[in-house]
């Protein structure tokens, strides 16, 4: 069966068709050298969804956001991608660019015409602007990454002394998403981490009980990076077995009172558990789970989720800084129109195109 798509309504913006076969690789293989001898090519990754773009079926943000829906491993990936391929995140950056160009065309016009009759509120007007401009930008970009780490996953680092139990966490917590675990082997890290879902979010648990001494150069290699991702964990999980902790619980410490099957009384604050018998992981994990859902959860506009854009809204927010530090109106337009390049350039309409193959490279093919 063949299903003729003509365009412009199309995924890509051009004419479409779509060859329906046997699943059999002989008929499909048959089906492709055909097609290559009537002088067509098999496409890249990613190639349809960057003719899409090169068409303005979508901008870059949108690109982005297909690249992370057949990415997302999570129900909550999942609703950040959609939102983003929806349009949603695009929409606010374009209202950002439509409001400086509006900026600066009364710049020019302040620059034109400094001694025509031009009512005295354009000036103030045009700094008022620029000032709420600038603190929707920043409140944006104050968001603790909450987009970003719910794209790429959280850390919650288990640490305590030898013995405690903190591998036995680990496995008992890993086990019961035995079906979405996944454990990558091949490097000595990999060995100390698990990564589950929590909450719909992501989470590599990062075990330092395989954090010891190691003559081996290439497990002395993983610890060095364990300790490292321990380091900037999003969640210290503070284990031990006397009940007893050192400090008292903080928002991003969380202490588990393991070996609870002992009868020992834990310390205000800690959850009891036993990774022996199973008691108390549920609420550990609800615990975590609330965690992993705060700090990635956002409310109102769509949260910023590459560091791509981090980086070029920090240059805009430069930018508009120091048009807004600044009196002289030439300058104060060069700065608008460099805060508006840099917007310009996360959905996709200016100087883009170093980044379109390693972005389209990481597709599949067929997307
Ligand atoms: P780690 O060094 O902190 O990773 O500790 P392990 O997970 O290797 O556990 C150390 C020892 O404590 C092992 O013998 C475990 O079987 C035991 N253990 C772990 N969890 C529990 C528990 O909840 N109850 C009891 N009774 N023993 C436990």
């Amino acid at each position: 069966m063949v299903l003729w798509m003509p365009g412009p309504g199309t995924y890509t913006g051009e004419d479409t068709a779509e060859l329906f076969l046997h699943g059999g690789r002989a008929v499909t293989e048959g089906v492709a050298m055909a097609l290559v001898g009537l002088g067509l090519r098999p496409a890249e990754p990613g190639e349809f969804t960057r003719r899409a773009f090169l068409n303005g079926r979508m901008d870059l943000v949108e690109a982005e956001a297909v690249h992370d829906l057949i990415f997302a491993e999570t129900e909550a990936q999942r609703r950040q991608a959609l939102r983003q391929l929806d349009g949603e995140l695009g929409r606010v950056y374009r209202d950002w660019s439509d409001r400086l160009r509006f900026m600066l065309a009364q710049q020019e016009a302040l620059i034109d015409f400094p001694d025509e009759d031009l009512p005295p509120e354009v000036e103030a007007e045009l700094v008022a602007t620029l000032m709420s401009l600038r603190s929707d930008v920043a409140a944006h970009l104050n968001d603790a990454r909450r987009g970003e780490k719910l794209r790429e996953g959280l850390v919650f680092a288990i640490v305590g002394p030898p013995n405690v139990g903190k591998s036995s966490l680990i496995n008992a917590l890993a086990e019961r998403d035995v079906a979405i675990v996944s454990s990558i082997p091949g490097t000595t890290r990999d060995a100390l981490e698990a990564r589950v879902v929590l909450g719909g979010v992501p989470v590599t648990l990062v075990d330092t009980a395989g954090l010891r001494e190691t003559a081996d150069a290439i497990e002395a290699e993983g610890v060095r990076r364990a300790l490292v991702r321990a380091e900037d964990a999003d969640l210290i999980v503070e284990v031990s077995d006397s009940g007893h902790f050192a400090d008292e619980p903080a928002s991003l410490r969380i202490m588990v009172a393991n070996k609870s099957d002992l009868g020992q009384p834990a310390q205000a604050g800690a959850v009891a558990v036993s990774a022996l018998t199973g008691d108390g992981l549920d609420v550990l994990r609800d615990r975590l789970a609330v965690a992993a859902r705060t700090m990635t959860e956002t409310a109102g506009p769509p949260p910023l989720t590459r560091a791509r854009h981090r980086a070029a809204l920090l240059e805009a927010l430069d930018r508009l800084d120091t048009a807004i530090e600044t009196d002289l109106p030439e300058l104060r337009g060069e700065d608008l129109r460099l805060a508006l390049r840099a917007i310009g350039r996360i959905v996709g309409h200016v100087g883009v195109e170093d980044i379109l193959d390693t972005l389209f490279g990481q597709f599949c093919i067929g997307k």
